[in-house]
């Protein structure tokens, strides 16, 4: 049997760089481990 990566489709925090796997079809509000509202909004100047 060979081994081989399953790729599933994941979200990774901008702010803390956790990386998981959404159980709900949700879009996530929070990233699960900071917390962080602006998970997915990257640091800007402004
Ligand atoms: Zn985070």
């Amino acid at each position: 049997m060979a081994e081989i990566k399953i790729q599933v489709k994941g979200y990774k925090c901008e702010r803390c760089g956790h990386e998981w796997i959404p159980r709900k079809k949700e879009y996530p509000i929070l990233c699960p481990n900071c917390k962080s509202a602006y998970w997915d909004k990257p640091k800007k100047k402004n």
